[in-house]
Order: C-alpha cells, then structure tokens, then sequence
C-alpha cells in the first residue's frame, strides 16, 4: 500500500537534499486543512529519473528555486516545489548568499571551516538565512510568472565554533535571534518553528490545496 490517499494532494519536493525533505515533511504533516485535504510530499530522490537540463543559472534564489520546481513539474507531470537558500553575512558584505553550497570545496564541515576562517579576529556576528520557495505546476507554459513564490528570513548570529550534531549545512554556527544555542543544537522541533524555510512555508499552506487545484483543473 502506498503510504498516500487517492485524495491526498501530492507535490513533488524537487532537492536531492534529505535534510530539506525531512523540513518539508515536517511542516506539511503539521498541516490541517478544513476541508480535510491532506499534503503529501514526494520525495524526488525517490524517482529513477531526473531532468538533466537544471543548470541552477539564476542570479537570485528566487530564479534558481524556479529553474528547479518548473523542470520537475513539468518532468514528471506533477506539481513540485523547490527551494533555493543561502547564508548571509553581515560583515562579509552578506556573502556567501546563493553561493552558499559552493563557498568552499568538499563538505559542510569544510564550508564552516572557511566561513569561521573569513570571520576570524571579527567581532559584528550578524548574520540571516534566507530562502524562497517557489511552487511550480505540470501544465506551466514557461511564461514569466508561471508560478507562486514565498520568502523567508531568519536572523541570528555567527557563533565563535561549531556546536551540535542536528540539521545540514551551516546549522552548527548559526545561534538564531531568542537562542542561546545553535540550529544544530536547538534540533528540528524548534527549527520547524522558526527557521526561513518555517516561515516561507507558511506563506504557501493557507492557500496551497485551492491553488493546485486550480491549476491541476485548468492548466494541466
Ligand atoms: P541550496 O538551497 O540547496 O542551493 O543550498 C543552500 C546552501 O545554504 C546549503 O547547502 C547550506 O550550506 C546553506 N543553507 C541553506 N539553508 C540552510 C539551513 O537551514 N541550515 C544550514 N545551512 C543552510
């Protein structure tokens, strides 16, 4: 039995990242829809097949994020979402922005490493995570705005050295604003709450069911 329902809505996550799906799965579990719609999320991981043409080109997440959820909801006929985010420095002149996966070579642990290296001797900690979301459907045309968007923005400060085990990316460093502990530390359940990804998720669920609807009946 698949773990979804004939009315279930299904949107496929387009991220080859687990940490992301295990975020979106979270938030849409916790979702309930008067009307009884229930989200179900796939994971694109799970599919055999990719698009091979997503050249994440964009000069902001926003065009990255819709480069990616319109080339898998038009590849595998459903709707998709994707997201695109970043780290932003204050006193790095907000880098390393959409930069942020390729800052330095080799792994998380690397990236940190660099990022506390280029923030050595600083003493301004500043510092937001940033991310849009962008909500693309199979029967998009590519016009200029075939699709929904949210933002989300989460601030906090850079801590002096790594700290916890949860979480992706630069989590072990970054202690967000009414914390004293870092995302790593502080675990999924209050990052549900409050990260960028929390927030631009919010933006999308009140209306989520009625616009795949809308689209699946006049756009697919
Ligand atoms: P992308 O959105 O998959 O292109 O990756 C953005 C990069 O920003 C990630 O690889 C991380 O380095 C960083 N990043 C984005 N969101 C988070 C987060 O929630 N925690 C930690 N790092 C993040």
């Amino acid at each position: 039995m698949p773990p979804w329902s004939v009315s279930d809505i299904k949107i496929v996550l387009a991220s080859g990242n687990r940490h992301k799906y295990e975020e979106y799965t979270d938030f849409f579990a916790s979702l309930a829809y008067a009307s009884g719609e229930r989200v179900y999320l796939l994971n694109s991981g799970d599919f055999d097949l990719a698009p091979s043409d997503i050249e994440e080109s964009g000069s902001s997440y926003e065009e990255n994020a819709a480069i990616k959820a319109r080339a898998y909801a038009r590849f595998l006929g459903l709707p998709a979402i994707a997201d695109d985010s970043g780290l932003e420095v204050r006193v790095l002149g907000w880098r390393p922005g959409i930069y942020s996966s390729r800052a330095a070579s080799g792994g998380d642990g690397d990236r940190i490493s660099w990022l506390l290296g280029q923030m050595d001797g600083k003493n301004d900690r500043r510092a937001r995570f940033r991310v849009s979301l962008v909500m693309a459907f199979p029967g998009s045309r590519g016009g200029a705005r075939d699709y929904f968007s949210s933002e989300g923005v989460c601030w906090g400060n850079i801590s002096r050295d790594p700290s916890g085990e949860d979480g992706f990316g630069y989590d072990p460093v970054f202690v967000p604003d009414g914390h004293q502990k870092s995302f790593a530390e502080l675990g999924r359940a209050i990052k549900r709450e409050i990260s960028h990804r929390a927030i631009a998720m919010r933006g999308v669920a009140i209306l989520l069911p009625h616009v795949v609807k809308y689209f699946l009946a006049y756009c697919g």
